[in-house]
């Protein structure tokens, strides 16, 4: 079993019994109610040959046309419940049920194989499922869950299989090995108050919707799925992620209390929202968040986000089968920054090497791979990735508000090949008519050269953001992804904060904003000091903002006592 929440852990050293499983929170809340079991009744797909293959494709694409039409009824549904964006799932299913690859695979098993209907779409929907859960980007393998959800609309329908009722006429939590959309859907309404699932991610659409309706859900649980459940009660926690099954009522009340205390907490910081970040004594920054998909534009969003301060770009590239195309690259960038409307969104051009490899590309084997051919230096070795890129980026910039920003730079000599680059580019775009935009040119201070020389560099460019996540391991030399070197590890140490002031002196010396964007930016203990440095902008996780935004507000820089800070970074 996971390890298990702090205040399970504290009722049982107070000598009570519990059995609590440990999940992944979709929606923070606390609700108590009856367990209904779902299991879904998947009927055992039979393979055969049929003789008449015309009449099983007409049975196929009857199946097919019931499917959309129950689609469009959920499409509705959900447009009432949740909103279009959230809907739109059910508009997506409807086209990955009318993809021609997934239609032309189950087309060919019945025409040109003889297969049954069932047999060619069970077989299809596996074969996409696999593709689709092979990825590296969780948003892709979400995806795979999608595909099941169609799958098994589909071989419904073709086996008349009933739908399992769950209505209830009491507080119900629904608990299942997995969740669909459609389910999600389905149990929503009536008596519902929660959804606890044995699997699944808290970045697929069943979360997405859980979220969107505001129920509290937690997915991923290490729990055992068996009719044995049904009618116990199941007390969620969603802030700590866990599932507790007969809670008696003292833990209970023990629980309720701390819902009382967290909804307290976070209401307050809803306040937040819509607020500027903005000292006691009138010092303004900017915070923006860190993302790594469009999934998390949302999240950011949802924080109420000042922009994007670091898109890391690699995942799209890590979850294709190779190098994705310039259409592909501008239209995720292109829908990021229209989401943003106009607010900022800081694209880190692709940063691979060292840990970060692509499955489809040979990337050379070296000694030390961290000292490498990684960020920027890999794009200058390819030259053609690089600007496949950049031109995507320079075409989105047309919709919105697009920055770029340079990883592993650590020489003059890497900041004068990116502008040549960068000039060829543009002129190759103007030059084929291609609408672009301006793009602001950032660059990631991670090395200690880069730090040395950030007045040369800020010169050179129109921001920096400090990665201080690369910058601690590369100097104090120590891999900050290996476990022996914890002990000696300190991101947050006197050298470091050096560094960063000398980085906001210099890139203040050239009127240029500087940022940080490693993970001691979140880090609400050192807000002060950030603030006290003069930093311009903090970007962070999305759920950080607004934590991170009501300690700004409540920092009075004025009185931070010169001599600390002093001692800190001189
Ligand atoms: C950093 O190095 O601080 C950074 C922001 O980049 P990443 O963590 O993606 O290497
Ligand atoms: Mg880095």
């Amino acid at each position: 079993m996971k390890k298990l929440g702090s205040f399970h852990n504290k009722y049982c050293k107070r000598g009570g019994i519990m059995t609590g499983y440990k999940g992944k929170s979709v929606f923070k809340g606390i609700t108590v109610g009856k367990i209904k079991v779902y299991m879904r009744t998947d009927v055992p797909v039979e393979c055969r040959r049929v003789d008449d293959t015309e009449a099983e494709m007409k049975r196929f694409c009857d199946a097919r046309e019931i499917a959309v039409k129950q689609l469009d009824e959920l499409y509705e549904l959900a447009l009432e419940q949740v909103g279009g964006e959230d809907a739109a799932i059910f508009m997506i299913h409807t086209m990955m049920m009318e993809d021609f690859s997934f239609q032309n695979s189950i087309e060919h098993l019945i025409s040109d194989s003889g297969f049954n209907a069932e047999y060619a779409v069970s077989a299809t929907g596996k074969s996409f499922y696999e593709m689709f859960r092979g990825m590296d980007d969780p948003y892709m393998q979400a995806r795979s869950e999608d595909v099941k959800d169609i799958t098994t609309r589909l071989l419904d329908i073709l086996s008349g299989n009933k739908e399992q009722d769950i209505s209830a006429d009491e507080p119900t939590v629904i608990v299942a090995d997995e969740l669909s959309p459609s389910e999600i859907m389905r149990f929503s309404g009536g008596n519902t108050v929660a959804f606890a699932t044995a699997e699944g991610s808290a970045s697929s659409h069943t979360a997405i919707l859980a979220r969107s309706m505001k129920m509290p859900a937690v997915v991923g649980a290490d729990i055992e799925i068996t009719p044995e459940l049904n009618g116990k009660t199941a007390l969620i926690d969603s802030y700590d992620g866990m599932i507790y099954i007969d809670p008696d009522e003292e833990f209970i009340g023990f629980v309720l209390n701390k819902k009382e205390k967290e909804e307290q907490k976070y209401s307050k910081l809803l306040e937040y929202k819509g607020r500027e970040n903005i000292t006691a004594d009138g010092r303004k920054i900017n915070i923006t968040a860190n993302v790594g998909s469009l999934a998390e534009i949302e999240d950011a969003i949802e924080n109420d986000a000042g922009g994007i301060g670091l898109f890391r770009s690699e995942f799209i590239y890590l979850s294709k089968e190779s190098f994705p195309s310039e259409d592909e690259l501008f239209s995720v960038y292109k829908t990021a920054a229209e989401k943003m409307q106009g607010k900022e969104v800081v694209i880190r051009a692709l940063d691979v090497g060292a840990d970060r490899r692509m499955a489809y590309y040979g990337l050379p084997q070296e000694n030390n791979p961290a000292l490498g051919c990684r960020g920027i230096r890999f794009l200058l070795n390819r030259p053609d990735i690089f600007k496949t890129q950049l031109r995507a980026i320079y075409r989105a910039a047309a919709y919105g508000n697009v920055s770029v920003l340079y990883p592993m730079v650590s020489t003059l000599v890497d900041a004068g090949r990116i502008r040549h680059i960068n000039d060829e580019t543009v002129r190759e775009l103007r030059r084929d008519s291609i609408p672009i935009g301006d793009v602001r040119q950032g660059i990631l201070v991670e090395t200690p050269s880069a730090v040395i020389i950030s007045d040369l560099l800020a010169r050179e460019t129109d921001f920096l953001s400090i990665g201080t996540n690369d910058l601690a391991q590369y100097s104090m030399v120590m891999d900050r992804e290996n476990v022996m070197m914890n002990e000696f590890f300190d991101p947050v140490n006197i050298s470091l904060f050096r560094m960063i002031k000398m980085v906001i002196d210099n890139a203040h010396r050239y009127k240029k904003k500087a940022a940080i964007c490693g993970e001691v930016a979140s880090d609400l203990s050192l807000a002060q000091i950030f603030l006290a440095m003069g930093i311009d902008e903090l970007s962070v996780t999305p759920s950080e903002i607004l934590p991170l935004r009501k300690t700004v507000c409540m920092t009075d820089v004025s009185l931070i006592s010169q001599e600390e800070l002093y001692s800190l970074w001189v």
